[in-house]
C-alpha cells in the first residue's frame, strides 16, 4: 500500500495529491521541485524498532513503505545499499576527531551512492509503463541508472559532459546504455537532455526533477541510524554537488526522527571543492546562490549550478549543520589518508567530506567531544587516473634482489 500523503513544493509550498502533479510544481515550474510527503501517523505503526529487528531485507528496499514505491518488483532488483558502516578507528585519530564512523556507499552495484537513487529511478519508470529512461549527469548517476536499467531490462539514454572520467564512460556503454557525450560541460548536457526527454517522453531520472531521487538517496541515513542502533553521531558530513544527496541524507533523519526511532537528527557538514563551492559561497555572503565554476577534480561534485539548492540548503539549516570548502589538494590528501589508514579507496568527491572534517574540526566547528560519521559516496575505481595524483608510482626495476634491496631501503620497507 501506499503511504504516500502528497506532494509539497520546496519553493511556494503549495500542497498537492497524488495524481495532480506530474514531477514537478505547476506554480513554480521546474524551479519548483517537490518533496514527497507520507502519512506519518499510518507509517508510526509499520515501521518499528521491532519492524527493523525482523527485517531480513539487507538492502535499501527494506524501507520500501517509505520510498514511494510499490513492492511488486523490489526482489527482482539488484541489491542496493546496506553497504557497510565501519568504525574507523586510525583515521579519527589522524583527523583529531573523537569517535569516526565510514559509511562506505562505494560498495554499491555501479559504485556509488547515486545507486539509491537509480532503483528507485528505475522502479518508478517500470510503474509509469515506460520503455525507456534518461537522465544527465556528471557521470555516477548516468552509470548507475545504466546499471540499474540493464538489470530490469529496460533502455537508458545518458547524456554526460565530456569531461566524465572514462571509468564512468565505459560503464554506461559496457551496461548496453546509448551514451550520449556532449560536447560542453554538465550543463550543456543537461539542458540538452531535458529538450530530448520532452521530445521523446522517456522516463526522467534528472535528479533534481524528480522528487523520487531524494526517497532513494535517504535510505543511507536510515542505514546509518540503525548500523548505530538508533543513535547516530552528532555530525554527518557528506559531499555536495547537486544538492540531492545531502538532502536526502537530512531526510533520511528527519523522518526517522518523526517516527520515533531516533532522539535527534544530526549536524550536516556540506563539503564543497573550493574549485566549485557556489553553496559554500552563498553561506558566507548571505546572498542567493550564483553560478560558480566547475573547477576541481572531484568531478562529481563539479557542479556549477546546483539543481536542487532549496533541499541542500533546508538539510544545513534545519539539522544545525555547517557549509565549508576544501582545496582538491587536500581531496588529493583525503584520497590517500582514507586508503592507507582504513582500505577504502574514494574517488575525489567521495572522500571530499574526510577533508571537510579535518578543517571543521580544525576551525572549531566539529568540536572535541563529538562523534561523526562520513559518507564514502563514490568508488576510486571509477575514476583511477585522478586516484594516481594521490600516490607515488614506482618505475619498473630489474628483477634481482639487489635492485630490490635498494628500493626496499629506500621506501622504509625494510
Ligand atoms: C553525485 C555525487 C555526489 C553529490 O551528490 P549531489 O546530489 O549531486 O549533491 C557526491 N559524491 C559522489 C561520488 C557523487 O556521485
Ligand atoms: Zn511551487
Amino acid at each position: 500500500m501506499s503511504y504516500i500523503k502528497g506532494y509539497k513544493c520546496t519553493l511556494c509550498g503549495a500542497e498537492f495529491k497524488e495524481g495532480e502533479v506530474s514531477l514537478t510544481c505547476p506554480h513554480c515550474g521546474e524551479k519548483g521541485i517537490l518533496d514527497v510527503v507520507y502519512d506519518y501517523d499510518a507509517l508510526k505503526k509499520v515501521l518499528t524498532r521491532e519492524y527493523f529487528e525482523k527485517n531480513r531485507n539487507y538492502s535499501m528496499w527494506r524501507y520500501a513503505p517509505i520510498m514511494g514505491i510499490q513492492e511488486d518488483h523490489i526482489d527482482e532488483m539488484l541489491r542496493v545499499g546496506w553497504t557497510p558502516l565501519y568504525r574507523a578507528r586510525r583515521l579519527e585519530k589522524e583527523l583529531g576527531v573523537k569517535e569516526l564512523y565510514v559509511k562506505d556507499d562505494g560498495l554499491n552495484p555501479s559504485g556509488s551512492s547515486k545507486d539509491r537513487a537509480s532503483g528507485v529511478a528505475v522502479l518508478k519508470a517500470i510503474e509509469a509503463g515506460a520503455k525507456t529512461i534518461a537522465c544527465s549527469s556528471t557521470g555516477n548517476a548516468a552509470s548507475s541508472c545504466a546499471c540499474q536499467a540493464a538489470h530490469m531490462g529496460l533502455n537508458a539514454v545518458i547524456f554526460v559532459p565530456k569531461r566524465a572520467p572514462i571509468g564512468k564512460a565505459t560503464q554506461i556503454c559496457l551496461y548496453g546504455a546509448t551514451l550520449v557525450k556532449v560536447d560542453g560541460d554538465y550543463k550543456a548536457a543537461f539542458q540538452l537532455s531535458k529538450a530530448a526527454i520532452d521530445k521523446y517522453g522517456w522516463y526522467n531520472r534528472n535528479a533534481a526533477i524528480n522528487p523520487f531521487m531524494v526517497e532513494g538517496k535517504k535510505t543511507v541515513s536510515m542505514e546509518i541510524a540503525e548500523q548505530l542502533n538508533f543513535e547516530p553521531t552528532d555530525w554527518v558530513a557528506v559531499s555536495v554537488g547537486d544538492g540531492c544527496t545531502v538532502g536526502g541524507v537530512y531526510k533520511g533523519f528527519a523522518e526517522f526522527f518523526k517516527l520515533g526511532l531516533i532522539k535527534k537528527v544530526p549536524k550536516i557538514l556540506g563539503v564543497q571543492s573550493t574549485g566549485c563551492a557556489p553553496f559554500v559561497i552563498a553561506s558566507e555572503t548571505g546572498e542567493p546562490l550564483k553560478e560558480a565554476d566547475e573547477n576541481t577534480i572531484a568531478d562529481s561534485i563539479a557542479v556549477g549550478i546546483p539543481r536542487n539548492p532549496v533541499k541542500a540548503q533546508n538539510a544545513i539549516k534545519l539539522s544545525h549543520g555547517a557549509w565549508i570548502s576544501v582545496p582538491d589538494s587536500d581531496i588529493i590528501k583525503a584520497m590517500s589518508l582514507l586508503g592507507r589508514t582504513e582500505g577504502i579507496f574514494g574517488e575525489p568527491a567521495g572522500v571530499a567530506a574526510i577533508a571537510g572534517i579535518k578543517k571543521a574540526v580544525q576551525q572549531g566547528i566539529i568540536k572535541p567531544g563529538e562523534t561523526v560519521t562520513t559518507i564514502v559516496t563514490g568508488n576510486g575505481l571509477k575514476d583511477p587516473v585522478n586516484g594516481q595524483k594521490a600516490v607515488s608510482m614506482p618505475e619498473p626495476m630489474k628483477p634481482n634482489l639487489e635492485e630490490l634491496d635498494k628500493f626496499l631501503k629506500e621506501k622504509g620497507a625494510i
